[in-house]
């Protein structure tokens, strides 16, 4: 095949073609690279790219980050850091990566609706959890893959949950750029992607990365409540509204507590004000659209397996019963009014310290805000 190749390069050359595809095994690579595209894309992907598996360009920044502690509570990830930036550590034999995107934007809530609801980051918005519906279709393309490729060909899929710094191979895969606020941006559909990647064995002709182009834009770290965006595209986790209400476990910050605002689980503040946004287009995905939540009120009565069966197949069952009251408590101590103490009291009997504690912050703020009643201690 190879010198076949060979041939066809000097016949091209002398007839005056340009030197497009000279190497046979990089146009099988090509042909297989468009089939595995071909198969995302039918599988219901928005964007898909081909990367190889070297080492993420950030990689050394990744350790950085790491060595400042701007990971907080996350221990997972130093751990596996090893293999966040070197893909062949978790495949053997690992050739390329394709990396996919899923576009899941959908309508934002009727304004008045938020203040008894308080706000949920949007990937959560739906009655199913992503990794869920990524994770299936991730399933498929990988066995897709792993068809086009023939025996011995050997693939694995993450969303999220692998040790891999998927928004460094998005780019290098050319499907978006890394923005200031660290989240992938795609120029047709901003910043709406959910991210997922198949490692495998198989060669496929890599995608050119894309380009940066925030350019002078700084709106998504003027607007971070917490000033989390310490540096552009510099994260200090410990101080993310996601990282405070979906990641750490236990007590919030007295002092961060008022900055959480109306966030009852995530934040998309800095995703918001992205001006490649203009160009989002509603996700026809399903399980993305966004479905009714009680009064914030209402979760203070909710026993384990209220909770559970409201939430079952959704992230909000990560954070468990304690972690998500913790976080209305919090919400209802920032925007609630004097009609949420009877419920907040009641919370001071909650079986969980972490609950009342933050019950018993919430009825101060309420009371002082509201009724002008200033705490005893
Ligand atoms: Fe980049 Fe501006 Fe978007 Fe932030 S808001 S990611 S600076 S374009």
């Amino acid at each position: 095949m190879k010198s076949s190749a060979s041939t066809n390069s000097k016949r091209d050359c002398r007839a005056g073609a340009p030197p497009a595809i000279t190497d046979a095994t990089t146009a099988a690579s090509e042909t297989l690279a468009l089939q595995v595209k071909e198969k995302a894309r039918a599988i219901g992907f928005d964007l898909v790219g081909v990367t190889n598996a070297h080492a993420p360009r950030h990689a050394q920044g990744f350790q950085r980050w790491l060595a400042s502690g701007f990971h907080g509570e996350m221990g997972y990830m130093a751990k596996s850091a090893e293999k966040r930036i070197d893909p062949s550590k978790i495949l053997t034999d690992a050739r390329s990566v394709v990396v996919v995107g899923l576009n899941y934007f959908c309508e934002a809530p009727r304004e008045g609706t938020r203040p008894t609801a308080g706000r949920v980051a949007r990937y959560a918005w739906g009655g199913r959890d992503y990794h869920e519906v990524m994770g299936e279709k991730l399933g498929r393309l990988a066995a897709a893959i792993d068809e086009c490729g023939g025996p011995g060909t050997r693939s694995l899929w993450y969303v999220d949950t692998g040790p891999i710094l998927e928004r460094d191979l998005a780019q290098r895969a050319g499907i978006g750029f890394i923005g200031k606020h660290t989240n992938l941006i795609n120029r047709r559909l901003g910043n709406w992607i959910l991210v997922g990647e198949v490692l495998t064995t198989l060669d496929l002709l890599p995608d050119e990365p894309e380009r940066e182009y925030c350019g002078t834009c700084r709106r998504c770290i003027d607007v971070c409540p917490t000033r989390a965006i310490v540096a552009p595209y510099r994260l200090d986790a410990r101080l993310c509204i996601s990282y405070l209400t979906i990641e750490l476990k236990g007590a919030i910050p007295v002092e961060l507590r008022p900055l959480v605002g109306d966030h009852v689980f995530g934040c998309d503040d800095c995703l918001e004000v992205c001006p490649w946004n203009r160009f989002a287009k509603l996700s026809p995905v399903r399980e993305f659209q966004r479905r009714e939540m009680p009064p914030l009120t209402e979760f203070l009565s909710w026993d384990e397996r209220k909770f559970r069966d409201f939430f079952r197949g959704t992230p909000m069952l990560r954070i468990k019963r304690r972690g998500f009251l913790r976080n209305v408590c919090v919400v209802l101590g920032n925007i609630g009014e004097a009609a949420a103490l009877p419920a907040l009291k009641r919370a001071l009997a909650d079986p969980e310290p972490l609950v009342r504690e933050h019950a018993a912050w919430a009825i101060e703020q309420i009371q002082s805000r509201c009724l002008g009643i200033k705490s005893a201690v």
